[in-house]
């Protein structure tokens, strides 16, 4: 009667519960068990027959409990060495997943304890769920005498003792009621003297077996048939308690994680920019992954025509332990190194390090700095094709701590990669058509019409802080001849040695130089003076004049070149008749013998209007 009476407590607690937060409606099920119980008060049949009764089930391969993450996720919370990156996104999965633990912890806990109240005799209960693989349980929940010590490290395997036949896929129970002390139960470290046993495993909505609830006792026969059923009433609501908790846990994350990644899509399609998409990865990296070192690392898109084991790729981005060493290293797809292989076979890797071993694996190639402290590298293809086939970029996580980055993290990486992919070959295409409809295929200069653009663009700058342009307009001399003797293609590894030269000669990012026309060459200097244009152009000419092209004879090809120069003051306007003063100027040059610099001295009378 006392027994009925707590049970009927236990239901209206729960209901209790299970209506005061909407979340905790599917306690509900728990609350009709116990009232079942209560109903069915639990009648013993002293001293009657026990055995454990196999019942067939289908055998099926058993699944964890959801994410069955729990025991690293407390493993992970409790590490307090700080790491370098520590994400600062309110997506903390880690911790979504911590805090379900915790809950569903607290609730078995509480359900075994009120259990063990109405449950007669009941020395100890323990609840079993898998840790890291479905076929190794361990101690969930437990509730026991306190003079009784639980090995809370346990675990139950196929082949150890007594429980492990609760794996068998024809076990629905084990009932055991005259052990008699004799056997010994590996979950206790004191070892009291046992003599009855009821457990019956958790199934998944498969019908996989997943854990057990274990009710043991002091007293022989002290379960029966009816308290087995009853417990694998229990543990089917255990099941859907943890079921739920995960999903929902998992629903909340999943929410979380579309909306970063929209956020991410909308920050990428407002750019075009291929370097602004290296920062944006970065960014989503330091915001939603702990780290201790993170790198991106890029295939280089201008070599499109080699051979593609030959391809070479830098490391476009780096955070963290030893970034200095890794930033801007470059490879080939034929270097050994961890972070490469997703290149080479468009696979994610994981990798995870022994403490003790001393052997080093590379991340790009040999002759890195060997840091042996890494325990875990997580690297990420980001594909860039609709086959599949093609990775151009590959993101490298690594930390310090071994399972730091678990399946969820990875399938969120992934879920990014995705989104990257598709915008950077946007980018990369964008940049692409750019660079035909502005540059020169031969020599990957600026064409005519960005020239005068960019001269524009530069003259309005160059008003408002009052500075001077030079113009300078080259042409190769008796650049005829070259050909006629040497053929077009050596005439072309002329001007593209002589793009080269000029190249050298100006400041890279400041000054322009344009393919002006088959065998010329503008340049623009920003901010300079008489003197300096003259003094740069003298440069150039003679680093022309020093340059020697192989043409398979005994001499070396000298070529030589004539420089028209003519500076814009800020009182001067027209660029395009610059660029012409600056050719007449050339013209002179040529009639002066070829090989020097004539600037354009005439004054010339400037009537036309201000031109932007
Ligand atoms: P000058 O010293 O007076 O400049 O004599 P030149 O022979 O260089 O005469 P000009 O500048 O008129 O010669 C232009 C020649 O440059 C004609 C053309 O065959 C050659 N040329 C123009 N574009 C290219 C090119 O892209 N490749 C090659 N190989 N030759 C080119
Ligand atoms: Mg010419
Ligand atoms: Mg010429």
């Amino acid at each position: 009667m006392l027994v009925s009476n707590i049970l009927f407590v236990v239901a209206g607690l729960l209901l209790g519960i299970a209506f005061k937060g909407g979340m905790f409606l599917f306690l509900i099920p728990f609350a009709g068990v116990a009232a079942a119980l209560g109903y069915m008060n639990l009648p013993r049949v002293p001293g009657g027959k026990t055995s454990s009764i196999p019942v067939v089930t289908r055998a099926m391969r058993a699944t964890g409990l959801s994410p069955a993450v729990a025991p690293e996720v407390r493993n992970m919370i409790k590490d307090e060495s700080a790491e370098y990156n520590e994400p600062n996104s309110t997506l903390k999965v880690n911790q979504v997943w911590a805090r379900v633990d915790a809950d569903i912890g607290k609730s078995t806990g509480d359900l075994l304890q009120g259990l063990k109240r109405v449950i007669p005799n009941a020395h100890s209960l323990l609840l079993f769920m898998p840790s890291k693989n479905p076929k190794e349980w361990s101690v969930r929940s437990h509730s026991c005498d306190p003079n009784t010590q639980i090995a809370t490290d346990v675990r139950i395997t196929e082949n150890s003792g007594i429980l492990s036949q609760l794996m068998k896929p024809d076990m629905d129970r084990l009932l055991e009621g005259d052990l008699m002390g004799g056997r010994s139960l590996q979950y206790y470290i004191d070892n009291p003297m046992i003599k009855s046993l009821v457990a019956v495993p958790i199934l998944d909505r498969s019908k996989n077996r997943v854990g057990a609830l274990v009710v043991d006792s002091l007293f022989p026969n002290a379960f029966n048939q009816a308290t087995a059923q009853a417990l694998t009433y229990i543990c089917s609501n255990i099941y859907t308690l943890c079921f739920k908790s995960y999903s929902s846990a998992k629903n909340y994350v999943e929410q979380q994680q579309f909306s970063v990644l929209y956020h991410y899509q909308h920050q990428f399609f407002k750019t075009m920019s291929v370097k602004d998409i290296y920062r944006q990865i970065e960014e989503y990296l330091k915001e939603n992954f702990y780290f201790d070192r993170m790198m991106l690392l890029a295939m280089d898109r201008k070599d499109d025509t080699q051979l593609r084991k030959d391809r070479t790729g830098r490391v476009v981005c780096c955070l963290g332990i030893d970034a200095d060493q890794f930033m801007g290293k470059t490879f080939t797809l034929s270097d050994v190194g961890l972070a490469i292989l997703p290149f080479v076979n468009n696979r994610s890797i994981e990798r995870t390090f022994g403490m003790g071993i001393n052997q080093y694996i590379p991340r790009i190639n040999s002759q890195e700095k060997k840091n042996m402290d890494f325990r875990q590298l997580f690297a990420m293809p980001i594909i860039t094709d609709a086959s599949g086939e093609v990775t151009e970029l590959v993101i490298c996580l690594e930390s310090r701590m071994a399972g730091r980055y678990m399946e969820h993290d990875m399938e969120l990486l992934k879920a990014f990669a995705g989104v990257a992919g598709f915008a950077y070959a946007r980018a990369c295409q964008f940049e692409q058509g750019k660079d035909l409809a502005t540059r020169d295929g031969l020599t990957g200069l600026i064409n005519h019409r960005t020239l005068h653009e960019n001269l524009r663009t530069e003259k309005i700058r160059a008003d408002r802080q009052k500075y001077n342009i030079g113009v300078l307009m080259m042409d190769i001399d008796h650049f005829k001849s070259v050909n006629d003797t040497y053929g077009h293609q050596i005439g072309d590894v002329v001007i593209k040695g002589i793009a080269k030269a000029i190249s050298g000669e100006i400041r890279k990012e400041i000054d322009t130089v344009a393919r002006y026309g088959g065998e010329e060459f503008v340049v623009g200097l920003v901010d300079t003076t008489p003197e300096g244009m003259i003094e740069t152009a003298e440069r150039i000419r003679k680093a022309v004049s020093l340059m020697e092209v192989d043409v398979h004879q005994a001499e070396p090809l000298r070529v030589t070149i004539s420089i028209g120069a003519f500076l814009v003051e800020p009182s001067f306007h027209d660029m395009k008749k610059a660029v012409n003063y600056a050719d007449q100027a050339l013209y002179k040059a040529k009639e002066g013998g070829r090989n020097q610099v004539i600037q354009y001295t005439e004054l010339p009378i400037d009537t036309s209007e201000k031109e932007v």
